[in-house]
């Protein structure tokens, strides 16, 4: 019997499921909420549609080859569209800069802040051209068992770029901090201060300015329904309200798991991606790969404080999507990695898809989305979250003059206790663990159980990281490894 179990229908379960089903297996997905996506789930309200999660859809090559995997291409399933700008920072008062896909535009923006700091930025995105290329080609489909996985001429002769900072390489070139702060601005998807985040990780920076920023038609959840579909197709199986609450051990192997219905289901295999500490919490203590205290020591990524907004008219002065740093990030970066505590003045995220996606909202209404970076595990039951609201708001109002908080028709708030509650996420984190050197590749949670050699892991706590391309490759490199141990009895 091939019949593998994977627990949770985010990206990476997905994304593992049709692998799986492709390969032959007996495929059936157990999530416990009542929709697949994971933390990519969408609420709707009012007409209104919001991705909950991601919204960037950033290195669209990654996305093309897993679909090519299954000879099909994205836009079997959903249209994309190049946003442009694909984004822009406001720093202030009629101080902003579009990161536009006009590259010489672009160059013109930084040259007009800060003379010669075009040629860096010319520089700077084709080193991280070839810093992607190496990545994408070399490293990021391995499946992190060993460091030989990354000796290689091309990380050798660039080892320099390990040990160094992606903030300190921006700094020594580059003066104005409206374009430090545009060129740090990628790295922070990775989790980390651009101070702790290797300055190879400029390919960040690559994907960002070159490749663009893309925008499903519909949102970010037809990414999901499309490789559900793909799975269902492949005849895997997807069960949503089913809640994993115990996987037994006999004779060191996983034989069953219960639900929280009481009911029993027998595998062949598990695969969690489930986020990794809670699904180690389900099974007993000894067969654990990794203690409290490892968790306890690892630096994660942030949690979020969100709003989803429905605006009653269309807004005019902001952008797809809007960053809005106004105000000091080095303040806000030690609330979140060094002084955990809630943010006074925060940076944020802004997010209207329906600026370019008439089908999120109602006939002339906008669709608000709205992002704090916060420390994971901040206890939020005591904060109030609409005094946070209305300051961002406000602050949108001082920057842009334009009027938004009359425009509210309703808000929802979504914070640290609701990502711990509806993910099972370790301290409520949202995007897994920090790519910092120590936490990246083989130093990553093991995609499989040492001790229990029918038990797999994957998702973004793994290898290679946090966000949706490498949730779909950690799919794709633990199906690799089990799909190993079944026909070579080993997965190297
Ligand atoms: C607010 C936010 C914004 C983001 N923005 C971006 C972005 O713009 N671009 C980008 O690329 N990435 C972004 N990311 C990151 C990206 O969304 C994640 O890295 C990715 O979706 C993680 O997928 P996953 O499969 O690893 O985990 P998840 O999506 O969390 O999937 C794990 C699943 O397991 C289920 N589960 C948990 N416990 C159990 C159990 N006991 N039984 C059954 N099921 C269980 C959970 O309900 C969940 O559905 C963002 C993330 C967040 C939270």
């Amino acid at each position: 019997m091939k019949r593998v179990v994977i627990a949770g229908a985010g990206f990476s379960g997905l994304s593992a499921a049709c692998y799986l089903a492709k390969a032959g297996y007996d495929v059936v997905v157990l999530e416990k909420n009542d929709t697949i996506g994971g933390r990519a789930r969408q609420l709707k309200r009012d007409g209104f549609t919001f991705d909950m999660g991601p919204t960037f859809y950033w290195m669209p090559d990654i996305f093309e080859k897993f679909f090519a995997d299954f000879s099909h291409k994205s836009s079997d399933f959903y249209k994309l569209v190049r946003l442009d700008p694909g984004y822009s920072i406001f720093f202030g008062k009629g101080n902003s800069i579009d990161v536009t896909s006009n590259f010489d535009e672009l160059c013109r923006q930084f040259e007009s802040r800060e003379r010669g700091s075009s040629e860096f930025l010319k520089k700077f995105t084709e080193e991280g051209e070839f810093n992607y290329r190496v990545a994408v080609d070399k490293v990021i489909y391995k499946p992190g068992l060993s460091p030989t996985e990354l000796v290689m001429l091309e990380t050798i002769s660039r080892s320099h770029q390990f040990l160094s900072s992606i903030s300190g390489g921006i700094r020594r070139a580059i003066k104005s901090p409206e374009l430090i702060s545009t060129l740090e601005f990628p790295v922070l998807f990775l989790g980390a201060m651009p101070q702790d985040t290797p300055y190879f990780y400029n390919f960040m920076n690559y994907a960002d300015i070159k490749l663009g920023t893309w925008h499903i038609e519909g949102g970010f959840y037809k990414l999901a329904e499309a490789m559900a579909d793909i799975a269902r197709n492949l005849g895997a199986e997807i069960r949503c309200s089913e809640c994993i609450t115990k996987v037994e051990i006999e004779n060191k192997r996983a034989k069953h798991l219960t639900l929280k219905s009481g009911e029993v289901v027998e595998f062949d295999t598990i695969l969690f991606s489930s986020d990794y500490h809670h699904s180690e919490l389900l099974i007993d203590d000894q067969y654990r790969n990794y203690s409290e205290d490892y968790w306890r020591h690892r630096v994660f990524a942030p949690s979020a404080l969100m709003f989803y907004v429905g605006f009653s008219e269309k807004l005019k002065n902001l952008k797809h999507h809007s960053l809005f740093f106004d105000t000091d990030f080095n303040t806000h970066a030690h609330s979140i990695y060094k002084d955990a505590k809630w943010p006074a003045k925060p940076l944020f995220y802004a997010s209207f898809p329906s600026m370019s996606d008439g089908s999120l909202a109602p006939e002339g209404k906008e669709c608000g989305i709205f992002l704090i970076p916060v420390a994971p595990g901040l206890n939020d039951s005591n904060i109030d979250k609409g005094q946070y609201l209305s300051e961002i708001l406000s602050r949108i109002e001082s920057v842009t003059g334009e009027s938004v908080s009359s425009k509210v028709l309703f808000s929802e708030a979504y914070s640290v206790s609701d990502f711990a509650r509806d993910y099972n996420a370790y301290k409520g984190n949202a995007y897994g663990l920090s790519n910092i050197l120590t936490q990246t590749a083989f130093l990553k949670p093991k995609l499989y159980n040492k001790k229990i050699d029918n038990i797999f892991y994957c998702g973004q706590l793994t290898v290679p990281g946090p966000g949706v391309p490498p949730s779909l490759i950690s799919g794709k490199i633990v199906s690799e490894l089990i799909i190993k141990k079944k026909e070579h009895g080993s997965i190297v």
